[in-house]
């Protein structure tokens, strides 16, 4: 039997069953626990030091506890406790981007995925380089400057190459004011070497979502091709950090498994990075499983009610406090709103989930991942985050100054946000606008700035800010950062 520990290289030992079973025990046992469910709370307070405000996160056994927790009270208090860290380490921006599907040729036979091999109904499509080039225009269009790519496994159809030439296409692309400033991937997992070829690309995050946890589920659900083997996917983050990605996106497709073995899981994952590589995931993903061609997700007998879902969004928030947290459009404008309180960061906005999906005027479903919940346009996402007082960003700063990492870690640590991603995300959402917003966004945007300036600290930043966004107002100059 695998012994845990959170230092192997083992998946089988640093997502140990019996450790999450144990875990599951004890917050079981203690989900009615007053005393120590306020002692976890305390722990999870943001605090204030003399270098700025510091989080301690909670460990897989503490957050599981919260998870578990039947009294509404302390549940309130977790969300309000998310609310504060979401806003002490990443201000009220939310940083914005879209997927774009390259291929959908896959050899698996992930059984909640309508890409799998033996799905005969949709059409197979793999973008060319042309269409790639038409693809990130219709982007850059709609003002997108931060993309993730996306595509099915398939050594033959989309190798590594492939992917390669496709990053190097995208950003290649310079249409009207517009380009892409950071590419984050997710495909399937692969080797050191490929993971290298990747940091060298300029890739920003590599993301692969574990889907579940839960070994034996992940074997049934996971019945044919590479996906199959649970240790190499499960090991995959420890590769592409020895092959140099030190920014990577942990995930799982909540309804699958018992949604608390998945957030143990998840949380374990976290501290397993931390503790090999001395430093956390950079994004945790939550998407849920959704409608698609053949796919019904009713056919999963564990999906998760809105409720359960923020609650998972706020713990994760509260275990691992500065690394960013992503919602895509998978979800309805009514729990996104939620979420967004609860400490998420990251969302998608405009996006299609097909391949070639954002040259087509109708939105196409024949090549589609997943059914789209949010179907509003970019403008109206970047409206909506506004009126609901949050800042919209198109920054790509970090990665490219070299903030990756436990770099960027620190800078969140420091309470450097309001003097650096603020600004920064001041001066994107300026270019969003003069470029691409409707007149009413406009409007809405140019106040929010006007008084969100005044909130950076720094005199001399505050000045530079000023400055630069007058000169995008009023010239062609773009991509001005901290
Ligand atoms: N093929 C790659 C892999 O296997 O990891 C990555 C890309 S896949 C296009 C992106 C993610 O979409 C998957 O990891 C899965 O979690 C999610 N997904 C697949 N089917 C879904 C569905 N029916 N509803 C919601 N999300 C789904």
């Amino acid at each position: 039997m695998a012994v845990y520990n959170p230092k192997s290289l083992k998946a089988e030992e640093f997502i140990n069953h019996e450790e999450i079973l144990e875990t599951l025990e004890y917050a079981e046992k203690n989900k009615n626990n007053a005393e120590l469910i306020d002692s976890i709370l305390e722990k999870a307070r943001p605090k204030k030091t003399e270098t700025g405000t510091v989080c301690a996160g909670l460990t897989h056994r503490e957050a599981s506890v919260l998870l578990a927790c039947e009294i509404p009270e302390k549940t309130e208090k977790i969300y309000e406790i998310a609310e504060e860290i979401k806003l002490a380490f990443y201000g009220n921006r939310i940083v914005i981007f879209a997927p774009l599907y390259l291929s959908n040729y896959c050899v698996n036979g992930c059984v909640y995925c309508p890409y799998h091999l033996k799905n005969k109904r949709i059409p197979r499509k793999k973008l060319t380089q042309e269409e790639v080039k038409a693809e990130v225009i219709a982007l850059q269009d709609m003002g997108h400057k931060r993309l993730a790519i996306e595509a099915g496994e398939d050594p033959v159809n989309n190798p590594i190459e492939y992917i390669l030439e496709c990053i190097k296409t995208i950003y290649s692309v310079h249409h009207k004011n517009g380009d892409i400033r950071r590419v984050n991937v997710n495909i399937a997992a692969t080797t050191v070497e490929n993971y290298r070829k990747l940091k060298d690309a300029g890739i920003g995050t590599y993301i692969l979502f574990q889907e579940t946890y839960h070994k034996d589920s992940y074997l049934k659900l996971h019945p044919t091709g590479p996906k199959h083997d649970y240790a190499y996917h499960t090991e995959a983050m420890d590769r592409a950090m020895q092959g140099g990605i030190d920014d990577v996106g942990l995930g799982v497709l909540f309804g699958l498994e018992l949604y608390k073995y998945e957030f143990a899981g998840l949380i374990m994952h976290a501290e397993h990075l931390e503790a090999v590589h001395g430093v956390g995931p950079h994004t945790i993903s939550v998407p849920r499983i959704k409608k698609a061609d053949d796919i019904d997700p009713t056919a999963f007998d564990n999906s998760i009610s809105d409720e359960i879902f923020a609650k998972i969004t706020a713990c994760i928030r509260l275990a691992v406090p500065y690394t960013g947290m992503i919602i895509s459009t998978r979800e309805t404008e009514d729990v996104r709103t939620k979420l967004l309180r609860l400490g998420v960061s990251q969302v998608s906005g405009g996006s299609r989930t097909s391949v070639g999906g954002y040259t087509q005027q109708e939105r196409p479903h024949d090549t589609e991942q997943f059914d789209v919940s949010d179907r509003r346009t970019l403008d109206d996402v970047v409206a909506w985050l506004m009126e609901n007082g949050h800042i919209p960003s198109f920054c790509t700063a970090c990665y490219r100054e070299g903030r990756t990492g436990d770099r960027f870690m620190t800078l969140c640590k420091n309470g450097q946000i309001l003097n650096c991603c603020h600004p920064n995300a001041l001066m994107t959402l300026t270019e969003y606008l003069v470029d691409y917003a409707s007149d009413r966004t406009k409007e809405i945007g140019y106040k929010m700035i006007e008084a969100e300036l005044k909130r950076i600290p720094k005199e001399k930043v505050r000045k530079i800010a000023e400055e630069n966004i007058k000169d995008i107002r009023n010239s062609n100059r773009r991509d001005f950062r901290f």
